[in-house]
């Protein structure tokens, strides 16, 4: 098996960077999030905060997509499409998803949010969605496994006692000098344990929780993913950087770590 790229220290400290005005720029566009915003405001937004944070979007442009970030609302799972037609409502949940690019390197990070008052469902949906990540911190060290990182979230959602619905199509990835790098890293469980993670690995990680069933479509702008029973979704994610020790995680803002760690 191939080995998960280990990073220069040139490129881990280029990561850093542009990985936390990242975090600066999620802080900021999420303070924005109210009811009667509309998701293609939210682009703008993050389009100036990108461009004054010194860094391009990498998301606008990949693959065809037309906008620097995606925003999904309830039943989106993510790569949603912002439009100006899409006005968010009290109680409507909204992910946004982001990346940006500063010297080659690359950030990737998406947080869920409330816009407005949310029911308390939608808080638990999201708060566990969050927390899958942080259990799955607790596995992402060097000398362990790629796929303990996959059964740590899958073990952390199966304890939740809910009956929600882990996304298997889309995984988190590696990410580097390109924004999706291999290997892909599920969310669910696996029956192997998978390559070794190293010091100086630089991983995508990002579970992507439903209110029900795991299936997925496509709508037909060939973009936005939606659940198939309509149940709602959750996104967290953040880029990471496996150590010796506790991963280092680059992508969150100082709004963001105030919320903490689990
Ligand atoms: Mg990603």
């Amino acid at each position: 098996m191939i080995g998960i790229p280990v990073r220069s220290d040139e490129q881990i400290e280029c990561m850093r960077k542009c990985n936390a005005r990242l975090g600066i720029m999620l802080d900021e566009l999420t303070d924005m999030v109210r009811p009667g915003v509309t998701t293609a405001y939210l682009n703008d937004e993050a389009e100036k905060l990108i461009e004054k944070l010194g860094c391009k979007p990498n998301f606008k442009g990949y693959e065809g997509f037309p906008a620097a970030i995606c925003a999904s609302v309830n039943e989106e799972v993510v790569h949603g499409i912002p439009s100006k037609n899409r006005i968010l409502k009290e109680g409507d949940i909204l992910s946004i998803d982001a990346g940006m690019v500063l010297d080659g390197c690359h950030s990737d990070a998406a947080r869920t949010v409330g816009v407005g008052e949310i029911s308390p469902e939608c808080r638990k949906l999201i708060s566990h969605t969050r927390s899958a990540f942080f259990a799955a911190m607790k596995a992402a060290r060097a000398g362990g496994r790629l796929y303990d990182i996959s059964n740590a979230i899958a073990s952390y959602i199966d304890g939740t006692g809910e009956s929600y619905g882990i996304v298997r199509e889309l995984t988190g990835h590696g990410i580097g000098t390109e924004m999706h790098e291999k290997p892909m890293i599920p969310n669910y469980h696996k029956s192997v344990r998978g390559p070794r993670l190293k010091a100086g690995n630089t991983l995508a990680i990002e579970p992507m929780i439903t209110m029900a069933g795991p299936e997925i479509e496509i709508l037909e702008d060939n973009w936005t993913v939606v659940t198939s029973d309509g149940s709602w979704a959750a996104h967290y994610e953040n880029t990471i950087l496996i150590t010796g020790d506790e991963p280092e995680i680059l992508s969150m803002g100082d709004k963001e770590k105030e919320l903490g760690y689990e």
